[in-house]
């Protein structure tokens, strides 16, 4: 069979219909950041925020057409709030007020309310980067910093169960969405949002909406500190994010054998080519303790982090072992800091998470990202 292409797809959503225009999404040019793969296909439709949840149905009727299709194996189409151009008049029947709260939903900066940004990364996925990232929002909370927790690993949200979180997050008025909260973290996870068995394929500026609404358009209030489970890697996708959100700084979790593929080193030069300073390495999966008899084995060669952490003039926040309790505490929706908060490892976590706000004081926060830029050399 002929492989699906984006032609056959743009062609058939000419026949959706948006309801009270009468005119098909195509032609009102609401289909953006469409991707074909191997019969798998994704792309948004751009809606007005204020019409949002009205047009779920129109979102359900391009998914199941395009299903529909031969050729087609999955079909994920998202409503991303449309972002009007600032040169564009605002509808001829907007109330003034309704005006400026379109110009203040243009301008409005993303999160303002947070103090410190903070992404958590790793050059590959696997090595822990969404435990420690859950077990140190964790270790912060219990330090008594208001924190939040956002999921930014759109390819594979893990915080909601993680977090123990299941459910929708709600909305009071249709536009702002109020974060999931679980052990006094606020969270927000495009997990909360698609289901979880649906297959996603994103592209550059679906990754962006996505996450800037992530940010923009949720209720985070007053924090302290906001930590942000990033994608793994280092391609164009992680690279954006590090360039549009205003983070404070970036920590790199590696396993020692990733350090030794230099994949970690590729995290951190992500970072630094679009200024954004490294406040520190942790190494996950340090050494292996025996659950049984708490026998120490340095299978993947324990040290590796801080030995380059050094050589690269980076922070080194500390390690962690391979431990069965930190598995199991984790996929259970009970990370180990607020499960067994008196066990070493959650100790661990929480030492690293204070030397993670040292450095967050000595380097100012987020706001601070427009002053002299900090050189890590
Ligand atoms: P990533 O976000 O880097 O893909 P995860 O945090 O999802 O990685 O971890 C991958 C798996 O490894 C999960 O099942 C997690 O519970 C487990 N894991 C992570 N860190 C540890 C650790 N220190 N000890 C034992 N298991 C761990």
């Amino acid at each position: 069979m002929a492989q699906i292409t984006e032609a056959d797809v743009m062609s058939r959503l000419k026949s959706v219909v948006e309801p009270d225009s009468g005119k098909d999404i195509v032609a009102l040019g609401m289909v953006s950041g469409l991707v074909v793969k191997d019969g798998n296909v994704g792309f948004s439709i751009e809606v007005d925020p204020e019409k949002g949840p009205a047009l779920e149905p129109l979102r359900k009727t391009a998914e199941q057409a395009i299903h529909e299709m031969p050729g087609v194996v999955s079909a994920t189409v998202v409503l991303t709030a449309h972002r009007a151009q600032s040169q564009s008049a605002p509808p001829p029947h907007a109330h003034p007020q309704q005006q400026q709260q379109q110009q203040q939903q243009e301008t409005k900066p993303l999160a303002p309310g947070v103090k410190h940004i903070v992404a958590v990364a790793s050059g590959k996925g696997g090595v822990g980067k969404s435990t420690t990232a859950v077990n140190l929002a964790m270790g912060l909370a219990a330090a008594g910093h208001k924190v939040g927790l956002l999921d930014a690993d759109i390819y594979g949200p893990s915080q909601p169960r993680m977090m123990g979180i299941s459910g929708k997050p709600s909305s009071a008025d249709g536009k702002i969405l109020q974060p999931m909260e679980n052990y006094g973290i606020k969270v927000m996870s495009m997990g909360f949002l698609v289901d979880e068995e649906t297959p996603m394929i994103w592209r550059g500026p679906m990754v962006m909406s996505a996450l800037q609404q992530m940010l923009r358009d949720v209720n985070w209030g007053e924090l302290d500190v906001m930590i942000v489970d990033m994608p793994p890697g280092t391609g164009d996708a992680q690279l954006t994010m590090a360039q549009q959100v205003p983070l404070a700084g970036a920590v790199i979790v590696s396993t020692p054998q990733d350090i030794a593929l230099l994949d970690a080193r590729k995290g951190l030069n992500m970072f630094r080519k679009v200024d954004v300073p490294v406040l520190g390495i942790i190494e996950n999966m340090s050494y292996f303790l025996c659950p049984s008899c708490g026998h120490q084995s340095d299978i993947f060669g324990h040290g590796g982090a801080r030995d380059e952490a050094e050589r690269l003039g980076v922070e080194f926040l500390g390690e962690i072992p391979l431990h069965l309790d930190i598995r199991e505490t984790s996929d259970g929706g009970q990370p180990i800091v607020v499960s067994r908060p008196d066990s070493d490892h959650a100790a661990a976590f929480r030492a690293i998470a204070n030397r993670l706000w040292e450095q967050l004081d000595t380097t100012g926060g987020s706001e601070a990202r427009t002053a002299p830029k900090i050189v890590i050399q």
